[in-house]
């Protein structure tokens, strides 16, 4: 049996945050594998244009290419239309009947999760892992933790991780001013999207 973490994401661009999530989201749970899952349309994220689905996808591969422990699934984006977690979850779980699912996510996501679409399935279909992030305090979290146990059942575990002052949003923002994003991102995603000059003005 099998210990599969899934990133979901929009990775618009994906970023080291993610990637040394997945790794010490892997170590505290001992995972086998983290598998990087691009969304389809969010509807988190109507406010604004993305990349397409294809694009982002190519730069999650980019990104994982190299280590074995991670990979990246074009699940979501082949299914179009949105996306919602509980239903990637479910798939997965009713695909990989053998395995088990953990899915990762930082603390702006365990915030807001009561109001993702079915919560209690995606709760019933997996173990989440959440990560801090943005200043968000430990008790914040165990208070939000205790709060979707009592209303959705399931099993969430906080894990540590550095606070670490990084998103996509601020690297397209640096990338439209022309700055250097070198070491925000994998060189070989900063490359494509020299190469194909996304995010400039
Ligand atoms: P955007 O600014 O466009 O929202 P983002 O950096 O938040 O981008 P997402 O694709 O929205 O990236 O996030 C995917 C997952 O990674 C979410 O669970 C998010 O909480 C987590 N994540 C992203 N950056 C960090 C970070 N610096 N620390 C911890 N978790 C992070
Ligand atoms: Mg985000």
């Amino acid at each position: 049996m099998r210990k599969i973490g899934v990133m979901g994401g929009t990775f618009d661009p994906i970023h080291v945050g993610h990637l040394m999530l997945a790794e010490w989201a892997a170590d505290a749970a001992d995972l086998d594998q983290v598998w990087f899952i691009p969304t389809g349309r969010s509807y988190m994220k109507n406010d604004r244009e993305i990349l397409p689905g294809r694009e982002r996808l190519r730069m999650t591969e980019l990104a994982v290419a190299g280590n074995s422990r991670l990979k990246c699934l074009d699940l979501e984006i082949e299914r179009g239309g949105y996306t919602y977690s509980y239903e990637t979850m479910e798939q997965l779980k009713a695909q990989y009947p053998s395995d088990t699912f953990y899915f990762i996510e930082g603390a702006d996501c365990l915030l807001t999760m009561e109001n993702w679409k079915c919560p209690e399935r995606l709760l019933a279909s997996c173990t989440v892992l959440a990560a801090m992030r943005d200043g968000a305090s430990r008790e914040q979290l165990e208070e939000k933790r205790a709060e979707l146990l009592e209303k959705f059942g399931g099993d969430i575990r906080l894990i540590s991780f550095p606070q670490l002052d990084i998103s996509s949003t601020g690297i397209r923002e640096m990338l439209r001013k022309g700055a250097s994003v070198r070491y925000m991102i994998p060189d070989s995603v900063r490359t494509y999207i020299e190469e194909k000059g996304f995010y400039r003005e």
